[in-house]
């Protein structure tokens, strides 16, 4: 059974803290995280920085596509073992969790040419397996034969408060009332995009964290890694 690492693919909605929980799945495994709306957002910020998305969403696509080929986005982990995210050798990482490429990302995500492209790099990513990969569409459309697939979910409400919580610790004016319907909005546009939509794989184990800590998450986790892959994840020592 090769190296017997396994791919972990999570998805879910917006704001259910599937990247703080998939970023500590895989540094308890030893595992490559990869964050695959880190490079729809990577997308979105150079198409906005390039006058190809315009404010209200409308796309000129043609020389997005051109220069998709050439551009380089890449990860590196930071002193802190965190991910970032580069663009041509720039740190982009503010850059793109602001909330306007968040508010524009669901319209770069539903070209086609954009998820071939994005596609490509996770697949690269992992090739060796051990990785722990999380999006909208990883155990649908990117890695069908993922081992281990989750879909996590929380209220519309809970998310939006988590959300509105880490704009507020930014420094953003939003209002709680308005990430919830931006929020909701990405989630209608994820949903019912054409190609590759979010729903749960048929063969995903469902994790609703609204009323869950992290620990309990991953204690979760272990219930299921443990007998069915020999794996357990380690909680960091407070
Ligand atoms: O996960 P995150 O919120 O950073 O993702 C940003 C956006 O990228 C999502 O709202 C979605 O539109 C898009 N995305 C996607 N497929 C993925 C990951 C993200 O369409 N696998």
């Amino acid at each position: 059974m090769g190296s017997g690492k396994i791919i972990i693919a999570i998805d879910g909605y917006s704001s259910t803290g599937k990247s703080s929980f998939a970023k500590l799945v895989a540094k308890g495994l030893g595992y490559i995280y990869a964050d695959s709306g880190a490079l729809y957002r990577a997308i979105t910020y150079f198409a906005y920085n390039n006058g190809f998305i315009d404010d209200r969403g409308a796309i000129d696509e043609e020389p997005l596509k051109k220069l998709l080929k050439i551009i380089k986005i890449s990860f590196r982990n930071d002193r802190g073992g965190n991910s970032r995210t580069f663009l041509n050798g720039d740190d982009i990482e503010a850059g793109i969790r602001t909330s306007q490429v968040s508010g524009l990302v669901s319209k770069i995500a539903e070209l086609g040419f954009v998820r071939e492209h994005v596609n490509a790099i996770l697949k690269q990513m992992a090739i060796d397996k051990g990785i722990v990969m999380d999006g909208r569409d990883i155990g649908t459309a990117v890695f069908p034969n993922a081992e281990l697939k989750i879909f996590m979910t929380a209220t519309p409400e809970v998310r939006a408060q988590r959300r509105f919580l880490e704009l507020q610790a930014k420094g953003s004016k939003d209002t709680y009332e308005k990430v919830l319907e931006d929020l909701k909005k990405r989630d209608y546009i994820d949903e019912h995009r054409e190609i590759d939509p979010l729903r749960r794989a048929k063969d995903a184990i469902e994790l609703d964290n609204t009323f869950m800590t992290m620990e309990e998450e991953i204690e979760w986790l272990n219930k299921i890694l443990l007998p069915n892959f020999n794996l357990e994840v380690e909680l960091p020592k407070q």
